[in-house]
């Protein structure tokens, strides 16, 4: 080799690497091409340039980058051309063999038919000449695009001028494999970045989820998804707080085997359709022997049918006890009415003439119905002044003993047959409190123990401690089922009011009990077992 030609091969090296570097800083790989023949346009001339890939899944050469005399044009307007693997147009024949081609003869080619060329007007508008026409170009080098082994594109060069020698297409070789390592690269990096944004896109979207997720599990409300194919699709931690129904034991299950009552819930349950609003149903629900009252409402949405709902067992009770209370205190006023009003007609007949025992007993009649009447309704406006939170209630020294005698003592005649007996402890002593609300809250339990006990024996200690002084009231009754127990000191709540036989009551008696104990700074507790009696013990603080 001479030193011409190593002179040369060091220049061809150096605008190869120089292109290297060029075509790689670009990204974008439609202009990788541009970049491409900027390069080209300063070390071989040409009056066109064309980029085309080749795609062996549909054997089509597709048109990415043409030039033609000052031109740029859209490779879109050039349609696809077959591979034609016979040999046929040279591009065909540089894909099937990956040989570079280099000819010098085109209008000759042109002329016999074998080739194919494109006029271009000054517009930019490209015809394709009739294969006889007199076509401009002389000169063509064409170079394969490899990739792994495999002919993905077809680069050509062509000048109406020039003759083009091997050195050129040495050149235009090196050039074309910086450009298709540069138009890989930047492929490589779009999709990298595409990816990229699709996993972004797939975190936010997770993150998304997972704060819905926690937001649903954070609501009171529970809330869950029925699929299109009635699965259930999501299961709130309070839907499963709720029922008492675990998600692992509802999820990816249909509702009708999941949910117990599900049949009802699905039968009344409205679903509002998007855009109206949803209509909520209360319905009760057995959940695992439970019996709530659940207030549903339904949405359809895309993925199936929201259901919502919210436990109003409680506030229900509360209603229900409001309308029992309504319907036992007209019952409770109406009896003692109705002897006042029958005892009083009687007293004013004059057509007979009443023994003067039987007026006595009218006129007690009279003064015991009208003190039950007074009673029911102290009772209720009581009540409503504690809720209404402006009962006051003294805090003084009292003398506990004395006034459990008295009181006791005051009541003894009305509450016979039943014997009523005071037990006084050694370290009884005083109290602080409001004397006439302690002999309130001692009426009512002695009058309780006496009504629901066995009518024959109460016994009320008295007796004191370091923390403060205890009154007990027990009977011998058939004492207050385990499940009572914890709801008698509720405002209405009446043990077993559906008995006939039970004694009349308004339920309040105990409710202002604990609230006057309370507010003394005292407490309130019950003992019972069944058949065993009952015990209620008061405990009231030491004057400071
Ligand atoms: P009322 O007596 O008007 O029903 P209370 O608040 O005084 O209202 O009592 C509430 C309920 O507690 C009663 O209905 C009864 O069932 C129960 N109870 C109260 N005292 C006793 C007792 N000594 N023994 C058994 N049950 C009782």
């Amino acid at each position: 080799m001479d030193v011409r030609e190593l002179k040369r091969k060091a220049e061809v090296a150096e605008l190869l690497l120089g292109a290297a570097r060029r075509l790689g800083e670009t990204m974008d790989p439609e202009r990788v091409y541009g970049r491409f023949h900027d390069l080209l346009r300063d070390v071989v001339a040409h009056d066109a340039v064309v980029v085309s890939s080749y795609d062996e899944r549909d054997g089509l050469i597709r048109c990415d980058y043409a030039w033609v005399e000052g031109n740029l044009l859209d490779p879109q307007i050039f349609p696809p051309i077959a591979l034609n693997r016979k040999g046929g147009g040279m591009q065909s024949r540089v894909i099937v063999s990956g040989e570079p081609l280099l000819a010098n003869d085109v209008e000759e080619r042109v002329q016999a038919g074998t080739g194919t060329y494109y006029d271009v007007d000054r517009e930019g508008n490209v015809r394709k000449l009739p294969e006889s026409g007199p076509p401009g170009t002389k000169a063509v080098m064409m170079v394969p695009v490899e990739h792994e082994g495999r002919v993905v594109g077809v680069v050509q060069l062509m000048s109406d001028h020039e003759r083009y020698e091997p050195h050129d297409l040495e050149i235009f070789e090196g050039l074309v494999a910086q450009m298709a390592a540069a138009v890989r690269n930047a492929r490589l990096q779009r999709e990298r970045l595409r990816l990229e944004a699709a996993e972004a896109a797939a975190r936010a979207v997770a993150a998304e989820r997972e704060r819905a997720a926690h937001v649903l599990d954070v609501v009171g409300d529970g809330i869950f998804l029925v699929d299109g194919d009635g699965t259930i699709g999501l299961w709130n931690r309070a839907a499963a707080a709720v029922t008492g129904l675990e998600p692992e034991g509802v999820l990816g299950r249909p509702a009708h085997e999941a949910v117990p009552g599900w049949s009802e819930v699905e039968a009344r349950v409205p679903i509002a359709e998007g855009g109206y609003s949803a209509r909520s149903v209360t319905l009760p629900v057995d959940a695992g022997g439970r019996d709530l009252w659940l207030s549903f409402v339904a949405v359809r949405g895309a993925d199936g049918v929201v259901y919502t709902f919210r436990d109003l067992t409680d506030e229900r009770r509360l209603d229900e006890e409001k309308s029992d209370f309504i319907a036992t205190i007209s019952h409770e006023l109406r009896t003692p009415m109705a002897a006042v009003y029958g005892a009083a007609r009687t007293l004013l007949r004059r057509d007979i003439e009443l023994p003067p025992e039987q007026r006595q007993k009218l006129l007690e009649m009279i003064a015991t119905q009208s003190a039950r009447l007074t009673q029911i309704t102290e009772e209720v406006l009581l009540a409503t002044r504690i809720d209404g939170g402006d009962l006051r209630v003294a805090r003084e020294p009292v003398d506990v003993v004395e006034l459990v005698r008295s009181t006791v003592e005051a009541m003894k005649p009305q509450l016979e047959p039943a014997a009523v007996d005071v037990e006084v402890g050694a370290a009884a002593g005083e109290a602080a409190g409001d004397r006439d609300r302690i002999e309130q809250v001692l009426v009512n339990l002695v009058d309780n123990a006496v009504k629901y006990g066995d009518g024959r024996r109460v016994v009320v200690a008295v007796d004191g401690s370091t923390s403060g002084v205890q009154i007990s009231v027990s009977d011998t009754g058939p004492g207050i089922p385990p499940g009572d127990l914890e709801r008698i000191f509720d405002k209405f709540y009446r043990g077993d009011p559906n008995l006939t036989t039970a004694p009349s009551g308004t339920g309040l008696g105990l409710y202002i009990a604990r609230e006057l104990v309370e507010r003394m700074g005292g407490r309130i507790d019950v003992r019972s077992e069944a058949g065993e009696g009952t015990t209620f013990v008061v405990e009231l603080p030491r004057p400071s």
